[in-house]
């Protein structure tokens, strides 16, 4: 059984980032892969997982997250290998430090080496990254600017918007994939999706089609005109 599992929807759901978790499990269970979707509430214990999805979310609610996750078993489970896809708030918990409410300092997790101090003008918009040569969209809401640091590798580079910091976008680990796209982006993006579900189960996956590449061919289209 594969579990996938929604962190704290409530604290890191503003954008609708918790459909990553629904994409992911619906591309599962239309090939007849055993999944199954949790979401975990404020009081619920992390349970093990395959792949833990962290969204976006406003500065206090950040916080908040940050603090129940460095409680939790999560950062042992990342370490030991359980992939996870983060977005915005999402990828700035995970690193060293990030700004919240100001220019306060906030300790994060410490799983990336990448710091997020607050940008000069909030980063609101379309975000367009080419990741190995295919284009991942969405949209971006942020006042943080990130700097990948000790070799970190960026998720990919910037065509439209700002991402980390108008050229790079997010960070990729070998469990770990960041991005400042909400979308939310793994419905918005089903190759990218795919790609992910391949690394969890360890398979490669039978193709399908869906509504969501013809949009994302039009938001191609769109974005190249
Ligand atoms: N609060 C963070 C920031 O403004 C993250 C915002 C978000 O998740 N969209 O940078």
């Amino acid at each position: 059984m594969t579990t996938i599992c929604i962190l704290y929807p409530e604290l890191l759901g503003t954008y609708g980032d918790g459909g990553n978790g629904l994409a992911v499990y619906e591309r599962a269970r239309r090939r007849g892969i055993d999944v199954e979707l949790i979401s975990v509430g404020l009081n619920d214990t992390v349970p093990d997982a395959s792949l833990y999805l962290l969204g976006g979310g406003e500065d206090g609610p950040q916080r908040l997250a940050a603090d129940l996750l460095r409680t939790s078993s999560f950062g042992s489970r990342v370490r030991d290998g359980a992939y996870v896809v983060a977005v915005c708030a999402g990828l700035q918990i995970l690193g060293l430090t990030f700004c919240v409410e100001g220019d306060d300092e906030y300790e994060g997790l410490g799983l990336v080496d990448v710091v997020t101090s607050r940008g000069e003008r909030r980063s609101v918009g379309e975000l367009a990254t080419r990741v190995d040569g295919q284009l991942l969209v969405g949209f971006e809401n942020h006042g943080g600017r990130t700097t990948l640091s000790g070799g970190v590798n960026a998720l990919g580079t910037v065509v439209k918007g700002r991402g980390n910091d108008a050229k790079l976008d997010g960070y990729r680990t070998k469990n770990i994939w960041a991005t400042y796209a909400h979308g939310p982006v793994l419905a918005m993006n089903p190759w990218f999706c795919d790609e992910i579900l391949a690394s969890v189960v360890g398979a490669e996956l039978d193709p399908i089609t869906s509504a969501a590449d013809l949009l994302y061919q039009e938001r191609c289209r769109v974005l190249s005109s």
